[in-house]
């Protein structure tokens, strides 16, 4: 990320499509994976990415028969595959039960401080921070502990912090079958923080309102939450 990207953006559902077409960023929010992506198992994906990296090394010039070394191109190869980008399988997604709103609540649900450890696209070096979330029911809720489960399934994949944004705030519309969900991303990217221009302190916020959470009540009712100690 460049820094200029650090600023809040404020996100409405119907500037999504327009947005994105005009900055030949990304055509849909979807992470661009080709159809043939999970041809290849686990396993297989390892094993290759074993013998990548350990090319990558090499060329580096690392000494792979140093026994601190040795092991490494397997280590990164399980974490890639089954750790920090197992959200890239639909395979390994949360599936979100629905319990009936047996108390008829019918007002604002927050989940705050979800703390979250994703990858930038552009550097594979770690986003992480914390997202918000909020939904009203429609007549059914989910446990809390799913919305965790959804924010880190999407954590785990190559990303851009808008897009993760999106995608959580999408598969909860879906999930709690409303439109009223309201997400809110603060992150620390360390592409921005560790290397490149070395910024320390910049957060980037990323924010995405849909159905009543358009409405400024509501949506400031959610942003007060969060923003209360
Ligand atoms: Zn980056």
């Amino acid at each position: 990320m460049k820094p200029k990207e650090i600023l809040l953006n404020t996100r409405h559902e119907d500037d999504i499509t327009d947005d994105l077409g005009d900055d030949h960023v990304a055509s849909s929010y979807d992470t661009p994976l080709r159809p043939d992506a999970f041809a290849m198992s686990d396993e297989e994906k390892m094993k290759k990415i074993e013998g990548h990296f350990r090319e990558i090394m090499n060329i580096m010039g690392l000494d792979l028969k140093d026994d601190s070394l040795s092991g490494t191109p397997k280590r990164v190869a399980k974490m890639f595959v089954k750790e920090i980008f197992s959200g890239l399988n639909p395979a390994n997604k949360p599936h979100a039960r629905l319990f009936e709103n047996k108390y008829k609540y019918d007002q604002m649900l927050v989940e705050k401080d979800i703390t979250f450890y994703s990858h930038c696209e552009h550097h594979f070096v770690p986003i992480f921070g914390k997202v918000h979330v909020a939904y009203i029911s429609s007549g059914k809720v989910i446990g809390l502990s799913k919305i965790n489960r959804i924010v880190q399934y999407y954590a785990k994949r190559p990303q851009v912090q808008e897009r993760l944004t999106v995608q959580i705030s999408k598969d909860l519309q879906k999930a709690l079958k409303t439109e009223d969900v309201g997400v809110v991303v603060d992150a620390t990217h360390l592409c921005v923080a560790s290397r490149g221009v070395g910024d320390t302190n910049s957060k980037t916020g990323t924010a995405y309102f849909s159905g009543k959470f358009k409405e400024n009540q509501t949506k400031n009712e959610f942003l007060n939450y969060i923003n209360s100690k």
